[in-house]
């Protein structure tokens, strides 16, 4: 990215950042002036377009709420009963955290927003990394099938929207090792071979490895382990694997498999054959700066397998963005994954905040607008004391449930996430994400968030670490049908300095893990269990790749590997049964919680 170019985008973001208060109402007043005449905002406003007004009277809401209108457009009404704006396709939210994949309205603004935001990333990065301009990326990237709906427009997600997008393919992508048409194939085996392929070709150049969330990688790593015998070979002889069919995958790589490469296989043979694959990244892509992948909320079972495999390189980030809107970017990269933050951009959406009281989270899920009427629920607003806010108004140390309103048909929309207030930049301010709100595991009256389960098992790395394990992927689920339910937890787990997966288990340490998780987790769940009304925590350990084969599993319902999130709760019966199919030793908490 060139210098000016880089300087012009910093200085767009602190612009924005500046003038917080002035964006979000220009941002407002243009959504209610375009969309008044909506079916869905006239029944609230009938046709006025003041501000104040539109906080009183127009709900807050759910997906749900607002299904049977997304459903008409889908079915071929006009998409003016939501917006006048024009609608360019479907955006299918990934679905895994809160079940079947949402649509969303999206317009050539929404789309632009959304390319804009890697791009601001990338002059952040620059500020903070030098030298970026010398070399590439090893993004691995994937795309996935679009469809059409009884109305005539496409539905996809907006990862494949984004590879797509013009913005991608014109300026971003210069920056990646892959040519496009491999990143766009829809063969994703073939498409992933291609990419490590090329980027092992090229592994002088790669100066950052990367993807958007975090879950791809041990995905990518059980490739690696899986097909590294494949690709030495194919850069040994100089030609490409016949298995690779798909002319989008096997034509571009003629330009980079042009000779055999002996030299270039006999150094990366011994790498793959080493026992361990502890730091493997950096042994690969020597000149590697940094890890760009999410790690925030439940990506954040992915650091360890991160650092592992990468020798500790800088996890970065970047960006906190959805489906629905995108919210904001990381403008200190280099913080620790834990010690994230992401500035709001104020020019994205219109932005509101609803406070959530983390010592009794169920307050928050309390302030339910599910049909009631716009008077009764801004009264339970007030009576809560829970009174919604503007970005600018939101205190330091807060934490809130994040709200938006789009140009594309979104009013006052429940987002689900839960973020905390951890400083300001400029006027705008920065948010950690804390968790999703509905993510919870229930036997009782107990309720474990993402992020109290998360914190719960981090407890738990004192047990198992000093015997050499690293916990590569978690999961979970409340096994509500046993008297009493417990919650059940899907460990997958691997020697730190062994590729075997013949794992050694010591009961007494994998029971003494169950019950730290127990004792780290919340006061209603601890006095349930005391009572015997919820039975002892349960860890089932499973094979190594248990998890890849749950990836497979959500990503043949239709989710995108890019915005794959494993779910931290299991609500599925055949995604439990994968896993279950998968278990190599089940260990229960015993004795009695202190
Ligand atoms: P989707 O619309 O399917 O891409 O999912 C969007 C959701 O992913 C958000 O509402 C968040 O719950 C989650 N998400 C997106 N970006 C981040 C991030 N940077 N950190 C944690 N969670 C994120």
């Amino acid at each position: 990215m060139e210098k000016s170019r880089i300087e012009y985008l910093l200085k767009k973001i602190e612009e924005q950042t500046s003038n917080a208060g002035e964006e979000q109402e220009k941002i407002l007043e243009n959504i209610l002036k375009r969309n008044a005449e909506t079916d869905y905002l006239n029944k609230f406003l009938h046709g006025q377009t003041d501000k104040q007004l539109f906080k009183k009277y127009v709900p807050v809401v759910t997906y749900e709420d607002i299904k049977s209108y997304i459903d008409r457009i889908i079915d071929g009404e006009p998409p003016n009963i939501l917006t006048t704006e024009t609608i360019t396709e479907f955006i299918l939210s990934s679905g895994t955290s809160g079940g079947e994949p949402k649509y969303v309205l999206s317009t050539a603004d929404c789309s632009q927003k959304r390319t804009s935001i890697p791009m601001l990333m990338e002059a952040v990065m620059h500020k903070h990394i030098e030298g970026l301009d010398k070399g590439k990326g090893m993004y691995l990237l994937f795309s996935t099938p679009d469809f059409d709906t009884p109305s005539g427009l496409k539905a996809r997600m907006f990862s494949s929207s984004y590879l797509s997008s013009p913005t991608f393919k014109t300026t971003l992508f210069k920056i990646v090792t892959t040519p496009i048409e491999i990143i766009l194939s829809l063969n994703k085996p073939q498409s992933m071979y291609c990419q490590l392929l090329i980027g092992l070709i090229r592994r002088h150049e790669v100066l950052r490895i990367g993807t958007i969330f975090a879950s791809t990688f041990p995905n990518c790593i059980k490739f690696l382990q899986d097909h590294w015998k494949d690709i030495c070979s194919d850069i040994r002889t100089g030609h490409l694997s016949d298995w690779i069919t798909e002319p989008d995958c096997r034509t571009p790589m003629s330009s980079f498999l042009l000779e055999p490469n002996s030299e270039l296989a006999d150094l990366l043979e011994p790498i793959f054959k080493n026992e361990s694959w502890e730091g493997i990244i950096t042994k690969l892509w020597p000149k590697a700066k940094y890890i760009d992948a999410i790690v925030t909320g439940s990506m954040s079972q992915y650091i360890g397998l991160i650092d592992y495999y990468s020798g500790r390189l800088p996890i970065i980030s970047t960006f906190y963005n959805s489906s629905e809107a995108c919210f904001g970017i990381n403008m200190e990269p280099l913080n620790k994954p834990w010690d994230v933050s992401y500035t709001f951009l104020p020019n994205m959406a219109y932005f509101e905040f609803i406070p959530v009281d983390k010592e009794s989270p169920q307050k928050a899920q309390k302030l339910h607008f599910n049909g009631v009427s716009n008077e009764e629920s801004i009264e339970k607003l007030e009576n809560g004391s829970a009174q919604i806010v503007d970005l600018v108004d939101v205190k330091m140390g807060q934490f809130y449930e994040v709200v938006v309103t789009t140009l594309a048909g979104l009013y006052r929309y429940r987002v689900g996430d839960i973020l905390k207030v951890t400083g300001f930049h400029n006027k705008s301010p920065k948010f950690q994400f804390v968790e999703r709100q509905n993510v919870a595991l229930s036997i009782d009256r107990d309720k474990t968030s993402e992020g109290d389960l998360s914190k719960a098992i981090k407890a738990a790395e004192i047990e198992f670490e000093p015997h050499g394990f690293l916990l590569t992927a978690y999961s979970s689920f409340a096994d509500t049908w046993s008297i009493p339910g417990r919650y059940i937890l899907f460990w997958e787990l691997k020697l730190r300095d062994s590729n075997t997966d013949r794992l050694k288990l010591d009961s007494n340490t994998m029971e003494q893990c169950c019950r730290r998780v127990e004792e780290s987790l919340d006061f209603t769940y601890r006095l349930y269990r005391k009572m015997n009304l919820i039975g002892p925590l349960e860890i089932r350990v499973v094979k190594f790749g248990a998890f890849d084969e749950l990836m497979n599993f959500f990503v043949s319902r239709g989710a995108a590997p890019l915005q794959y999130k494993t779910p931290c709760c299991l609500k599925i019966k055949e995604a439990i049964e994968i896993l279950d199919s998968r278990v190599v030793g089940k260990f229960f908490s015993n004795g009695n919680l202190a």
